[in-house]
Parts: structure tokens; sequence; C-alpha cells
């Protein structure tokens, strides 16, 4: 399973499947990218390999854009099909979602947010904890940082994940959790990934997520790393 994803001046499409493929090594069922084009967020997302995600890419969506978020899956809940791949949007599809790992109480968040009128199109651990970060930023009237923040102090597991709005695309909020998380700081530009392997080429400067820690990446911004457990976020 792996994690890529990139914000800046480049196209993002090419960066994320190279690295989807650098990937591979840590093995795989599924894999999907979206992309933001400067309007709207297209999607793309199919069982089997990356070169299957690329022949769907290419055929379905338009592949430009500046940011963009790519996913190898391993299925721990919900079987490998397009539908339980990620990326994941929130119901009101605004939040896009990648995860590697388990968010074991999921069931009992889901459950809750099914009383509370939100529905779920996948089996996965993950669709329930992006519509999670949606319903604290709503009822707390927070930002997305923020939001993230409180809704991990909800979940219990292990998880690196990465998540942006689509009404804010300058800015990619990340955590970590058990699995790896690595931001490439590049000039103006900021790559994700699960290990340093899908941006070596365009940076040597890069930060480690420590376990329990978060960063907020923002365009033209230096990146805002945070303890999950700490209150300090605005
Ligand atoms: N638990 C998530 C799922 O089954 C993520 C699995 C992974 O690490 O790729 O969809």
């Amino acid at each position: 399973c792996g994690i890529v994803g990139y914000i800046g001046h480049r196209d993002a499409y090419p960066v994320i499947i190279k690295g989807l493929q650098r990937l591979e090594y840590r093995g795989y069922d599924s894999a999907g990218v979206t992309l933001f084009d400067g309007k709207n967020i297209h999607l793309a997302k199919t069982k089997g390999k990356v070169e299957d995600l690329k022949t769907k890419a290419e055929a379905t969506i338009p592949t430009n854009g500046k940011l963009g978020l790519g996913h190898t899956r391993w299925a721990t809940h919900g079987v490998p099909n397009d539908v339980n791949s990620h990326p994941h949007y929130s119901n009101s599809g605004d939040l896009v979602i990648i995860h590697n790992g388990i968010i074991e109480n999921y069931e009992s968040i889901k459950q809750a947010l099914i009383k509370r009128g939100y529905t779920f199109e996948s089996d996965t651990d993950t669709e329930v904890l992006v519509n999670l970060i949606e319903e604290v930023k709503n009822k707390e009237g927070v930002k997305l940082g923020k939001a993230v923040q409180i809704a991990l102090n909800q979940v219990v597991g292990a998880y690196a994940i990465a998540v942006f709005d689509k009404n804010k695309p300058d800015e990619i909020v990340v955590a970590k959790l058990g699995s790896p998380l690595a931001i490439g700081i590049g000039e103006n530009e900021y790559f994700i990934a699960s290990d340093a392997s899908p941006f070596i080429e365009f940076t040597n400067n890069a930060v480690y997520l420590e376990d329990e820690e978060m960063a907020i990446i923002r365009i033209g911004k230096e990146i805002k790393m945070r303890k999950i457990k700490d209150d300090a976020i605005a």
C-alpha cells in the first residue's frame, strides 16, 4: 500500500503515477488518483495495477491539475473493488482522503454518522474517517487542519492520511500513526509519499512525520507540524 501527493507548479498526474509505481513493492490490490484542475476534482480508481489505473485515468478524466493525491490500497475493510479503492470523498463532495492503515473503531463511528444522516458508498473504514472529519469541520466551524486533529482524537487505529478540501485547493493536511509518511520540500512545491522514492528526483529535502504527528502543507507557506494530541492548532 502507498500514498503519493503533490501540490505545486507541476502537473501532479505524472508525479503521482510514477510515484505509485515506485511504491509498488509495498504490495497492493487497487489504485486510485484524484486531481484538482483549478475548478473541479476528478477521480479515477480501479482494482488492479497502477498500469490499469493509468489506462483508466487517461481514458476517463482530465489529467491536468497542480494538486493531486494517489493511492495504492491493500484492502483491510471491504473487498478489493473499484468502489472500495481510494481516494474517498466526503458526503458533500468537498473533502477527499487517501489512507493507509486501519481505523479499528470505524463501525461504531459509522453507525453514529448514519444516525446523523450520513450515507456510505463503500465498505471501507476510510470513508468513515473522511465523513467524520467533514462532520467535525461543519459542526465545530473549524479549519480543515483542526477538524482532522479533532477527528483523529476520536479514532483508534493506524494511519497515514492525506486530505484536502476542494474549496481550499492550496492546502493538504497529512497525519501519521503507525504507517509511514514523508514530505518532500521543493521550491514552491510539496510532495507527500510513503517513502522518499517518489520525490527524490525533485528534492532531497525531506521531513519524515513521527507517530502522532500531523502537518498542514500550504503552498507559499512553511509546513506547520503539529502533535495530534496537542491543543495548539488554530
Ligand atoms: N483500511 C483501508 C482500506 O481497507 C486502507 C488499507 C490500506 O492500507 O491500503 O481501504
